[in-house]
Formats: C-alpha cells, sequence, structure tokens
C-alpha cells in the first residue's frame, strides 16, 4: 500500500496546482490521472495574464520549445456579419498548447505521479482513503475535470440534470502552404457569435498551430453548427480550404448552475472543471481550475491534518466569494429570439460595447479583483 497526505485524481491545471502549493508546504501528494502526460485537452488554449500571475510562470523558461503567444487584442463579430477590431496595444492575454501547458505544471508541481492509471475504487476506512486498492491517503482532492469520479462518489449526478456547455474544437499544426494562406493575425484571435448569442465560434491562431471551434449552451445539432462555422471561415478566406475536418467533442459545466455540485465532504474537495466553475460569459475554466486549486491548498494545508468537513466548508464560502453565487446563467433566456438577435446584431456592432462589456469585462475579466489582492 502506497501512503501520503493528500491524493489529487486529475493531473490538468487544477490537479497540477493544487499539488504544487501543497508540496511547497510540505505535504506528502500523489496525483493520479488515468491519461499518460504529454496528453491532449479539447481546448482553445487562451489564458489570462492572470494566470501567469497565479502560477508564478516563468515566461521565458516556459516559452523554451513551447507556444506562447501574445494576444494584443481580437476581431470580434456574428458568423456572417462585419467585424470589429479592438485593439490593446500590449499584451492582454496568451495562447497555450494544452499538451505542453499541462504537462509543464505537472512535471513542475513536484509531487509523486501515477500516469496511465484510471481512479476505480475509493472506499472510506478508518479515517482514510483506500484508492484503487493500492493507495492509502487523509484526503481526497477530485480534479478529475468534468466527469470526475470523485464528484459522482460525493452525489453529483453527472451529465443528468446539470445544465452544460458542448463545444467541438480542432488543433493542428499547419504546412508552410496554409500558414501562407491562413488569414488570422497570431496576435489578435478571433471571436464569432451564433446569431442566437447561444454560443460562439474562434479562431486562434497560436504561431504556426491553429484553433478553430465552437461552443454552444444546448447540444442540439452542434456538429452541423460546427461544421458550418468551418465552411464559413473558408468562404471568408481566415482559413485555408484543406483544413481537417475532424473535431473533438466536450462538455463543460458553467459555474452559474442551479443545482451546484458538491465542494467538499469529509475528507474531500473538489476543484477546476470537477466541480463546475468555468466563465459564464467566456467559457474560460483554466483561471477557475487553477484560483480554486490554490485555495483548496490553503484550506487544506491550514487544516492541518484534521479534514472533516467542518473544517473544509470555509471552501465553499471562498468559492462562491470569487466566482459568485452559483444560480440560474442566463439573464436574456425571457426574451422572445427575435429580439434577442436584433439585440445582439446592434450591439456587436458598437466598438464600445465590444471593448468595455463584450472583452474587458466578459473575456478578460478586468473588473475583477486580483486574487492575490482580495
Ligand atoms: C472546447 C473547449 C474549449 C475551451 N477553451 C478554453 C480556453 O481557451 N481557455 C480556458 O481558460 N478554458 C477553456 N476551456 C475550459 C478548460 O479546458 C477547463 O475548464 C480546464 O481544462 C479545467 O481544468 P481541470 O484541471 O479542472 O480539468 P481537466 O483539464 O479536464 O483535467 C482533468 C484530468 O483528470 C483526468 N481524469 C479524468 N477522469 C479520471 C479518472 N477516472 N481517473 C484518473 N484521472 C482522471 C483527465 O485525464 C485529465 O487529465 C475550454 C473547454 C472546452 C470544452
Amino acid at each position: 500500500m502506497e501512503s501520503c497526505d493528500v491524493l489529487i485524481v486529475g493531473g490538468g491545471p487544477a490537479g497540477s496546482t493544487c499539488a504544487w502549493r501543497l508540496k511547497a508546504a510540505g505535504l506528502d501528494v500523489i496525483v493520479l490521472d488515468k491519461q499518460v502526460f504529454p496528453r491532449d485537452k479539447v481546448c482553445a488554449g487562451w489564458i489570462t495574464p492572470a494566470v501567469i500571475k497565479e502560477l508564478d510562470l516563468d515566461c521565458k523558461d516556459y516559452a523554451q520549445g513551447r507556444v506562447l503567444q501574445a494576444f494584443y487584442g481580437f476581431r470580434t463579430g456574428l458568423i456572417g456579419g462585419l467585424q470589429i477590431s479592438t485593439d490593446y496595444g500590449q499584451a492582454v492575454s496568451y495562447g497555450i498548447r494544452r499538451c505542453e501547458f499541462d504537462h509543464y505544471l505537472l512535471q513542475r508541481c513536484g509531487a509523486r505521479l501515477t500516469l496511465g492509471e484510471s481512479l476505480n475504487q475509493l472506499e472510506y476506512q478508518q479515517d482514510r482513503w483506500i484508492v484503487n486498492g493500492h493507495f492509502s491517503a487523509s484526503l481526497v482532492v477530485g480534479a478529475g475535470g468534468h466527469f470526475c469520479p470523485v464528484a459522482r462518489f460525493l452525489g453529483a449526478k453527472l451529465g443528468s440534470d446539470e445544465h452544460v456547455i458542448s463545444a467541438q474544437e480542432l488543433e493542428f499544426e499547419m504546412t508552410p502552404k496554409q500558414v501562407e494562406r491562413c488569414q488570422v493575425d497570431a496576435t489578435r484571435p478571433e471571436l464569432f457569435f451564433c446569431s442566437d448569442l447561444k454560443g460562439y465560434g474562434w479562431c486562434v491562431r497560436k504561431g504556426n498551430f491553429l484553433n478553430i471551434g465552437l461552443g454552444r449552451e444546448d447540444n442540439h445539432k452542434l456538429a452541423q453548427h460546427v461544421a458550418d462555422f468551418r465552411a464559413f471561415l473558408i468562404e471568408r478566406g481566415k482559413i485555408p480550404a484543406d483544413v481537417p475536418d475532424k473535431f473533438h467533442g466536450h462538455a463543460y459545466l458553467l459555474s452559474s448552475q442551479k443545482r451546484p455540485r458538491p465542494l467538499f465532504a469529509d475528507h474531500a474537495l473538489l476543484i477546476g472543471d470537477a466541480c463546475g466553475l468555468a466563465s459564464p460569459q467566456s467559457g474560460e475554466g483554466i483561471r477557475p481550475a487553477i484560483e480554486s486549486g490554490l485555495l483548496a491548498a490553503k484550506i487544506i494545508i491550514d487544516a492541518n491534518g484534521d479534514y472533516r468537513a467542518e473544517r473544509l466548508k470555509a471552501y465553499e464560502a471562498q468559492i462562491i466569494e470569487r466566482f459568485g453565487k452559483r444560480s440560474a446563467s442566463n439573464t436574456t433566456a425571457w426574451l422572445p429570439d427575435g429580439i434577442r438577435m436584433l439585440a445582439a446584431r446592434k450591439l456587436l456592432d458598437s466598438p464600445w460595447f465590444v471593448r468595455h462589456v463584450l472583452l474587458d469585462r466578459w473575456f478578460l475579466q478586468t473588473n475583477q479583483p486580483g486574487f492575490h489582492k482580495r
């Protein structure tokens, strides 16, 4: 039996960040992930500067042999409509590749890694968790993403009764010919909103890599929406006509769930996508994964080995304070579709709205207090 203080299920950004902080405080940590790293993850790979700060990421070190694409602005509009360019004159976001980013963070965290093994069995015996019959841990952290088995164990009804965002994405390295024909500026990702405002598509270039995808509030005809979006980008001359058409799907929960997943229990905590923390407006989930990993680590360190639920419950209040109360999300849902579409068209044509509301407030969240300064 391999013993540790904390066993973290999932080595994505949430799990590796939590492990990194716990290791720094002297705890013995195991990270268990069903995949062998480097592994890919369906994601546009866009991170805000807060992520770099919170992770103490040394950009020069990170950029050695990895993609770190600075974004100085965005091009936005409706699918099929006009586009507006917004430039900030400085880096306001970055593009990373998840296969590189997640691997880097996991290697850096210093925990013992057990990769290529899925969590299959979880039992609670005499104040300790027995995991897969051969690990023993005082505390288990569920960081296994949307379908985290620890969340299921804590009572979450995965998939049923949960309102998810469904998305499909494709990332590939362009050939030199495709690079020549790609009209997307690497420093300015392009965002295209669906006319019913129920989702958006993106076209993000990171060096020679191109990431295209589309996410929607409903799963209805998602593949068709994605195929139409790809065809639209080709017709507009944005991307070469020979880009692959095999998109990968994934789903995620927003932090505004009506029936949120539990965040803690006796000797257990959930972080990141496992408890559904992605931003309702932009779908940004990496920063919430990292912040929840850091909040959980602090609670665990302060609990000083006493992991009863009452010692962990402050975590819930901190998550609500940071990400807001979890309640119904779509404030425009009561509007008839026609009015929503009309309003969308008007607002997305306004450079003021696009810069100050859509980008600053919803995508870059510049109004949110800094994580360390709260
Ligand atoms: C199409 C799409 C685009 C997105 N784009 C962005 C973006 O540009 N920027 C952004 O900030 N967010 C984006 N997100 C959201 C973001 O990807 C997630 O919020 C983020 O990955 C959450 O991190 P995590 O560590 O909680 O989970 P994950 O990154 O999902 O990591 C979970 C880990 O748990 C492991 N695991 C799962 N089950 C088990 C098991 N049974 N046993 C052991 N291990 C297990 C998995 O292998 C995985 O490595 C996007 C999401 C989608 C779907």
